[in-house]
Parts: C-alpha cells; structure tokens; sequence
C-alpha cells in the first residue's frame, strides 16, 4: 500500500478496504448488499468522503489516499480499550485511542509531551505516574485496569492546558540568549525529488540555498544548526522528524515553495501541528512560532499574506519540539517567481527567520515590535 495511491475512478480490492474504514468511521452510508471487493469503485462519494477526513486530520484535502492518508485512516479505527496499550521502542503504537489516553492524562494533570496519538516514552511515563497515584501496578502498560481507573476520575486540571502552560515554562527557562541552542533547518525534497518546478527554478534547490542562508546567519548568533539533509540526498519525512528529535532540537525550520495551477496563486503560508477544529490537538508553541515566521517575513517582503495553519504532515507532527514549514511563495506565479529567484530576497527571508527565532526567546517585555529587529542587534 505504502508506494501506492488510490483515486477517483480507481477500482479493486485495496478500494473496498478504504471503503470499509471510512464506513466504520461513519463517512461513508454502508452498502445494503455484499459488494465483490474487485468490483469497489473510488467514485465521487468516497472522494468526498477522502476529501472530509484528510480536512478534519489536518492533512491535505486533495482526495487522494497516498501513504499518509491511508496509514492516518488506519489510526482512526481505534478507541480506547479496544487494545492494550505500551510503549516499545523502534514499534510505536499509533492511534485515535493513544490520543484519548493522553486527553484523558492531561485532563487528570499529567504530563504528556502533547495529544499526537503517539504512544512515546512521555506518554508511558505519565501512565506510570497514573498507575502510581492509583495506587496500582506502575508497569506503563495500558490494559483494563488502568482503563477503568482512567474512566473512574474527573479531571482536575481547569484554566488552562497543562502541556501548554509547561512548553511556556519551558521557554522561558531556556533564557533569551541564542548561544548554544540548537536548530534544525529542514530543506524540503532534494536528490531525485525536485518538489515543484516552473519559470526555471527548483524547489529542491530554493530550499537548500535558503537552508544554508539561515544557517550561516543563525550560526553567526551563537546557535549550533543541524540540516536534515545534504544537497543530494532526500530523506522521508519521518527520518527527519527523528533526525530532530535525536539532535535534540529546540526548533524546527522546514523550508518549502508552492505551487498550484492557477497562476494567480501567491504569497506565503507557514504551517504548525494540529488541526483546525480540535483545540487540544496543537502545538501552542508551534503557532506561536509559526506566527512569528509569517509575520516577519511579510513584514520584511511583499509576499503576499496567506497565514499560518493547522496540518499534521509528518514533519510536524513527530518533532517534539516546536516546528514550522514555511511554504515561501508559489513558483508558479510570476511575481513569487522573480522574489524567489533574487538572492537579495532570499538573504531578507533568512533574515527575518533567524529574527523570528529570537523573538520565541524573548520575553514579552523585551520582545521588539514586528520588522524592526535587525540581525546586527543579535550577532553576539
Ligand atoms: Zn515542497
């Protein structure tokens, strides 16, 4: 399934599967009559019904089940109880139950990195601390027991969300001094996978040439910056989520260009995990920064303003610490097209995101008013 893609007008046994899961999720109306898997047909309704699902997740709405859609379809089908739940390191457990678990832990005052549906070595810890307070075997397994004891209790935490009130702690105990922290820069695509194309330029190539603009100025500020990947070489999404993670990133910069087929189509987006409708879903701190991109960047060019939103593509959502992809002008349009091609532009974007990156440091009464930061001021 993973290398294939399924579509309007696509037929055959992995399309009745789809449809099956999107009948359990009660997108679909079920079928009266046994349909012979071979003759399942991807029409109109299922692309509908495709389209619903990736809008409410936070993926893409493009209607099409690739890898991600399917394996984030696979997820959905779990609740709570239905499975015992642990974490194993190299096979974590994934689903719509590991995010009820964590709503519920959260909601009981415990931490959790944040609601990713990912049961990781956070989410076990505080099922033991759960355990432990419950007075029961602190064994980080999630089985009946602790499901019971989970339904038992009223949440105590009100008045805010715990997980965000503790990633602002977090922040402002790393203090507003750039020096000696550390930021990945993740250039999109690269090696057989140019991204998008057109008026002669190459995504895979903007975003490695403005990867290593924002390196040299960020590292000129003291902070010590990893690249996901090199000129060459493409690593999966995952990969370089994990590749964070590993580096023990305190932050995350995906860089990416657009496009689309109206030609019309401009301007800069910056994108931060969760999803539009559930509020518990989100990285706090992710929006924050992904706002602070967005607006330097439009402050400091004439980009068009397209905002910053919600997704839970891959990257953004296995990074544990606050990231942002910024999607930075449409190749396809002819204004974007010359911006992106003149490497004065691209050195005032570099600029303004190494500014933004301070700006997540600084406390509100030391934080400077949008587009007025110079990179001068933070060279140490
Ligand atoms: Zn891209």
């Amino acid at each position: 399934m993973a290398e294939h893609r399924y579509g309007l007008g696509d037929h055959g046994p992995a399309v009745a599967e789809i449809r099956t899961k999107l009948v359990q999720l009660g997108l679909l109306p079920a079928v009266a009559s046994q349909v012979d898997p071979l003759d399942a047909v991807f029409d109109q309704a299922v692309d509908q019904a495709v389209r619903h699902f990736q809008q409410e997740r936070g993926l893409t709405a493009h209607g099409v089940v690739d890898a991600e859609t399917y394996r984030v379809l696979d997820e959905a089908r779990w609740r709570l109880g239905d499975r015992l739940l642990s974490y194993v390191a190299g096979h974590l457990t994934i689903g719509d139950d590991v995010s009820t678990l964590q709503r519920r832990l959260l909601e009981l005052g415990f931490e959790v990195d944040r609601v990713d549906g990912v049961y990781g070595p956070a989410t076990e810890h505080a099922v033991r601390e759960f355990q432990r307070s419950v007075g029961a075997p602190a064994d980080g397994t999630c089985g009946p027991a602790t499901f019971k004891a989970l339904a038992r209790l009223s949440p105590i935490v009100t008045g805010g969300r715990a997980d965000a009130l503790r990633d602002s702690e977090r922040i402002r105990r790393a203090g507003p001094g750039l020096p000696g922290k550390i930021v990945v820069i993740d250039p999109g695509h690269g090696g057989v996978d140019h991204g998008c194309s057109s008026h002669g330029l190459v995504e895979s190539e903007i975003a490695f040439d403005l990867a290593s603009r924002i390196e040299g100025r960020l590292a000129a500020t003291g902070v010590r910056v990893f690249l996901t990947r090199g000129r060459e070489n493409s690593p999966d999404e995952a990969s370089r989520a994990e590749f964070a993670n590993e580096t023990n990133a305190d932050l995350v910069v995906s860089v990416h260009v657009d496009e689309h087929l109206n030609p019309q189509a401009s301007g800069v987006a910056t994108y931060y995990y969760g999803t539009q409708g559930s509020d518990d879903m989100r990285s706090t701190l992710g929006e924050r920064f992904a706002g602070l991109v967005q607006r330097e960047i439009v402050a400091r060019t004439d980009l068009r303003d397209c905002h910053s939103h919600a997704k839970t593509w891959d990257l953004l959502r296995y990074t544990k610490m606050p990231a942002v992809r910024v999607e930075l002008g449409y190749v396809t349009n002819s204004g974007d097209a010359v911006r992106l091609a003149d490497p004065g532009f691209r050195d005032v974007v570099a600029e303004a995101i190494v500014v933004a990156v301070q700006r997540v440091y600084l406390p509100p009464d030391l934080d400077a008013p949008t587009g007025v930061l110079q990179l001068g001021e933070l060279i140490r």
